[in-house]
């Protein structure tokens, strides 16, 4: 199979202003004094505290342990005391405790670094390891890794997909990830695909990153795995998108990657599995994108679990202007932020800052029906009408328009000549079905 210019139907091209970010090499942030992490960044259930105040904690020792299975361990970043348990918002909207830990500046590690190798390994010791290490998809979703991996017997898996699309305007820490540490990566799909017995591999980049897919086939020794381009569009790093270019296999509505024989994870979740399996290093940092046209020297940095944004932010260079609007990750599906007083978290992949002429309210003028949400719908919905029946409390109707298999990508509102607010009323509508369905239940 040639794996050039794939794609997937719909969807939409921009400016990615990736270059505000992706022409200088990533920084490490010196960790701050204090450090405030969070016991739930995941989906599924929070962590529970497992240090008091006024213990003494080390980096990557666990500080937060899972209850359930869908869940999974937080690790302290830093060295030093814990100074209470407070509760917080996270940057994506939850409220739980966090550990508040005083650094001591010494770094002494709580986790032996190892030197494993994957062949010792069954996947039931890389998936025990996996959820040990506190492993979330770092995308967007923080869907905990080892749930991915424990995929049920009647639903064989043989393809893993690498989601290197990166598709978001303006982020690029997974593509500097790609260009200069390949290596894991490259060792983090071997294990994945252990994990979940699949014979082939892919790492799925759009084509706007060259030198990332050029090196990544370079450096791939492994005939299982296979470096795929994808055309730059919109949104082609769903997850479903992603699988539709990459084998031309459709995910039923309602379905999921494991129905269709796939499991799909992010590049930079596959880099923090090869460090948990094969170095046993916890997840307690990651690489963040600082952009924007608001941001005075955009760049991606390299940031300790709980540091906050603001320190983030002055650490990258500060604001050269005003910002009118921060957003935590890329502008399409990013969660926009009242304060930058928060904590990084494992899903934090971008903080973006608008300028407050970028983040200016649009006007809103009458639908032409000139059916150009439609024609972009990757989901193939009908965006215009969904709005209609939502506006007017119809939900029943905007249900059987589909309205809960809409991925809320906005490629709808980005294309609408009247400026009209779809991707916001198909979410209440979609909300409301979800109530409903509850409460019948
Ligand atoms: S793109 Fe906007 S104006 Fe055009 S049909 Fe859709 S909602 Fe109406
Ligand atoms: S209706 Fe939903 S899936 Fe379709 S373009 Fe709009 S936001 Fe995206």
């Amino acid at each position: 199979m040639k794996l050039e210019a794939l794609t997937f139907k719909g969807g939409v091209h921009f400016d990615g202003f990736k270059s505000l970010s992706n022409q200088k090499p990533w920084v490490v942030a010196k960790a701050p004094s204090v450090v405030t992490i969070a016991m739930h960044q995941h989906i599924g259930a929070p962590c529970e505290p497992v240090v008091a105040v006024g213990d003494e904690v080390k980096v990557g020792q666990k500080i937060g342990e899972a209850k359930a299975f869908v869940s999974t361990p937080v690790h302290s970043s830093v060295s030093g005391k814990v100074k209470k348990i407070e509760k917080i918002t996270t940057p994506d909207g939850r409220s739980c405790q966090a550990v508040v830990i005083e650094n001591n500046g010494l770094d002494e590690l709580g986790y032996e670094e190892l030197s494993r190798s994957l062949d010792s390994l069954t996947p039931e010791e890389i998936r025990a390891i996996v959820k040990e290490s506190g492993i979330t998809g770092q995308g967007g979703a923080s869907f905990p890794t080892h749930v991915k991996l424990s995929v049920p017997a009647e639903n064989p898996i043989d393809a893993v997909i690498l989601n290197g699309a990166e598709c978001e305007p303006y982020l690029t820490c997974d593509q500097l990830l790609m260009e200069n540490q390949p290596e894991r990566v490259l060792d983090g799909l071997a294990i994945i695909m252990k994990a979940v017995g699949a014979k082939e591999g892919y790492i799925a980049i759009e084509d706007n990153k060259q030198q990332a897919i050029r090196i990544l086939r370079e450096q791939n020794t492994n005939e299982h795995i296979h470096i795929a381009s994808l055309k730059a569009k919109y949104p082609q790093g769903d997850e479903k998108r992603i699988i539709d270019a990459v084998l031309e296999r459709h995910v039923p509505s309602g379905g999921l990657p494991m129905h269709v024989g796939v499991v799909v994870d992010n590049v930079a979740t596959a880099a923090s599995v090869a460090d948990a399996v094969l170095r046993g290093k916890p997840l307690y940092e990651r690489l963040v994108t600082v952009t924007g046209h608001a941001a005075a020297e955009p760049k991606n940095v390299l940031v300790k679990n709980g540091t906050p944004m603001s320190y983030i932010v002055e650490f990258a260079g500060g604001f050269k202007v005003q910002p009118g609007k921060i957003i935590m990750g890329g502008p399409m599906m990013g969660i926009s932020q009242y304060t930058l007083d928060l904590p990084c978290v494992k899903g934090l992949s971008g903080i973006l800052c608008m300028t407050e002429e970028e983040a200016k309210p649009p006007v809103v003028t009458t639908c032409m029906k000139c059916g150009k949400c439609v024609d972009v719908c990757p989901v193939h919905l009908l965006p215009l009408y969904i709005q209609q029946r939502a506006l007017k409390g119809l939900y029943d109707d905007a249900q059987s328009l589909h309205a809960l298999d809409c991925i809320e990508c906005g490629s709808c509102s980005y294309v609408c000549p009247a400026k009209r607010p779809l991707v916001e009323s198909i979410r209440l509508a979609k909300r409301e079905i979800r109530a409903k369905e509850q409460r019948v239940r």
